[in-house]
């Protein structure tokens, strides 16, 4: 159910990522469309769905904050009908704003209650996205190249794979470091096919695992 309240608080979250810097009409708009509160299982939580704040998704991990995921998606500089990779499914909820912009989503998630769980709820919004239980270091090398690769998991370093999944002209949007910070790494490929990366900052993300890693 999404009613004229979460409507109404969705519209104010926008407002509130607006003065917070995200300029991207694009971003703001889909995340005033997604009903971010239908990513939340836990109904006490779900009363706070639309302020700027992370929740538990089970599994010990998080559905993002929405200035994070505001600040990566404008980082990605999505167009409508790209292919883009994400990596790290969790509750799904990015993956619902990359659909919503036009986006050709290919999703990735290791932990398998939170893969089915994405999967299913996607289907019930009638968002349209390729969900995949797997091990997002090695990418989805049968669907390479992707336009676009987003990363919303603390990564330890770049993967590999990843960059070379990306096609030249392509933008890998990673939050790279060991620890608590991480550091949001935008790497652009260019035509020539080779990389180049910026610093866009201090972020925090849950880690991103390895396939025998607990977590
Ligand atoms: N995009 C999600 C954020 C979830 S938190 C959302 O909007 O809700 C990051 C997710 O990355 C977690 O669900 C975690 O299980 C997943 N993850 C961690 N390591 C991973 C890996 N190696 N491959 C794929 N997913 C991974």
């Amino acid at each position: 159910m999404d009613d004229y309240r979460d409507q109404g608080q969705r519209r104010k979250l926008v407002d509130l990522l607006r003065k917070k810097g995200i300029t991207d009409q694009q971003v703001l708009e889909a995340i005033g469309h997604v009903p971010r509160h239908l990513f939340i299982d836990d109904t006490a939580l779900r009363a706070h769905a639309y302020e700027d704040i992370p929740f538990p998704i089970g599994c010990g991990q998080t559905i993002s904050q929405p200035y994070t995921v505001a600040f990566q998606t404008q980082l990605l500089r999505v167009g409508r009908g790209m292919k883009v990779l994400e990596i790290g499914t969790g509750s799904g909820y990015q993956t619902a704003v990359l659909v919503q912009m036009g986006a050709k989503v290919f999703t990735i998630e290791r932990h398998r209650p939170l893969h089915v769980r994405s999967r299913e709820r996607l289907e019930d919004l009638g968002l349209r996205a390729r969900t995949y239980y797997g091990d997002g270091y090695k990418g989805l090398p049968a669907h390479a190249p992707f336009d676009r690769v987003l990363v919303t998991c603390g990564a330890p370093f770049v993967p590999e794979a990843l960059v070379k999944q990306l096609k030249p002209g392509g933008i890998l949007v990673i939050p790279v470091g060991e620890g608590d910070v991480q550091r949001m790494l935008v790497v652009t490929k260019d035509e020539a096919g080779i990389s180049h990366q910026v610093d866009m900052g201090a972020f925090r993300f849950v880690p991103m695992l390895g396939e025998k890693e607990n977590g």
